[in-house]
């Protein structure tokens, strides 16, 4: 059996840690199994290289910083190498390029399109333990391209795909978790959560997976274990929806921070100052979440949108800009809201789970500003203050 292994920049951030990891693969070999290690660069490596050329210029060139963020894995990948040498095992370090990852798209923002898994297969025979440069791939250019941050669970399960292998993900939580430990301290570590629900956690803030790992994952069917580094056996794997036996109305919920939300009042409720409004918002780059807009009926309305708080310059630039094109309305940034989500494929077959939420929010005197659903989740916006509150609240009503 090939097993792919992946390992987190936490799990490698010391010398130290990478030789736990190179004697705890070398037990893995010896158990009879194929063994390709894909690695993250060590501890905060990658923003302390994309530092260095923002020492230069604020706006570095994309190619160039494609191939300065590439060495953080590639410095991972020869001491991993180098460490399982040291304990006499056959390994080998291959960069993405190497390893055959063949990208397209833009430089900081490619998407893996093939892997070539003959020269893996080869190295696999030869007995080898294949340690692959994660986040990383080549294009039809010949250059090196990155992922984009948090990639190299794309590589991993990308690798997973390409050679019909196991995927481990190891990290430094032990499992996905229903919902926060650190929020509400009776949380449970799920044993398995579907592919479309951890993707809607991931996308609502829950940041244990990148998205585009499980989507790839849902694609080609892999399943991927996500679990604490070496040897424990307890995490949660995502799997197909059949699989997930335990059918609970609601899987999870996400508390997202990074949520800023706007409000505009008093604009004049033509299409036209809708699309003033959210075509500035694009050229700014702010990326837009939730949208609400009261009664178009009327003169004048009000309208909401949220957006990652991050975006906080372009939101700022935005607002000036609509300002100068509306100059009656009064748009506020409001900051101290947090977006909820609760998510369970659940909610595809049973209804009355709005109407379960809202019961709770309302004997509880809890205000929310905006209300969004998929078909899978339902999400609210709340004051910051409420957090901890309906978090505690809406898990103890759901079980989860
Ligand atoms: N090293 C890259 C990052 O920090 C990729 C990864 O860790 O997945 O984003
Ligand atoms: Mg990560």
């Amino acid at each position: 059996m090939i097993i792919v292994h992946k390992y987190g920049g936490s799990s490698v951030a010391t010398t130290d840690k990478i030789i736990e990891i190179a004697k705890y693969l070398g037990e893995v070999k010896d158990q009879g199994h194929d063994v390709i290690v894909v690695v993250s660069a060590m501890g905060k490596r990658t923003d302390a290289l994309i530092s260095l050329a923002k020492e230069i210029t604020k706006d570095p060139d994309k190619r160039e910083l494609d191939r300065l963020m590439s060495t953080g894995e590639q410095t991972t990948i020869a001491l991993l190498a180098i460490a399982l040498k040291s304990l006499g095992y056959d390994a080998i370090s291959l960069t993405g390029v190497q390893a055959g990852i063949k990208t397209s798209g833009f430089h900081t923002k490619n998407v893996i399109d093939s892997v070539d898994n003959n020269k893996i297969n080869d190295l696999l025979k030869e007995g080898k333990i294949v340690i692959v440069a994660g986040f990383q791939g080549v294009n039809s250019r010949g250059d090196v391209t990155t992922l984009g941050r948090g990639g190299s669970d794309t590589s991993a399960v990308a690798l997973a795909a390409a050679l019909d292998a196991r995927c481990e993900i190891y990290t430094d939580v032990d499992g996905i978790y229903s919902i926060d430990p650190r929020v509400y301290k009776e949380a449970k570590k799920l044993p398995l959560i579907s592919y479309d629900e951890m993707m809607e956690l991931a996308y609502l803030g829950a940041g244990v997976m990148e998205p585009r790992a499980v989507e790839l994952g849902k694609k080609y069917g892999v399943e991927i274990y996500v679990g604490k580094s070496l040897g424990e056996k307890n995490g949660t794997i995502i799997c197909a929806e059949e699989k997930c036996m335990e059918k609970k109305l609601i899987t999870g919920i996400s508390i997202n921070e990074n949520t800023a939300m706007v409000n505009i009042e008093n604009i004049p409720t033509y299409a036209k100052n809708v699309y003033i409004v959210f075509n500035s918002a694009e050229k700014n780059g702010v990326n837009i979440d939730m949208i609400s807009q009261n009664d178009v009926t009327a003169s004048h309305g009000s309208m909401a949108f949220t957006c990652p708080k991050t975006d906080e310059t372009a939101l700022e630039r935005t607002i000036t800009e609509i300002k100068e094109a509306l100059p009656d309305i009064k748009p506020e940034i409001n900051k101290d809201v947090v977006k909820i989500s609760l998510v369970g494929i659940g909610m595809i077959s049973n209804i009355g789970i709005a109407s379960r939420v809202f019961k709770i929010l309302a004997e509880n005197s809890i205000s929310f500003h905006q209300v969004s659903t998929s078909e899978i989740s339902i999400s609210l916006i709340i004051n910051g203050e409420d957090k901890e509150k309906v978090a505690v609240l809406l898990s103890k009503e759901f079980e989860i």
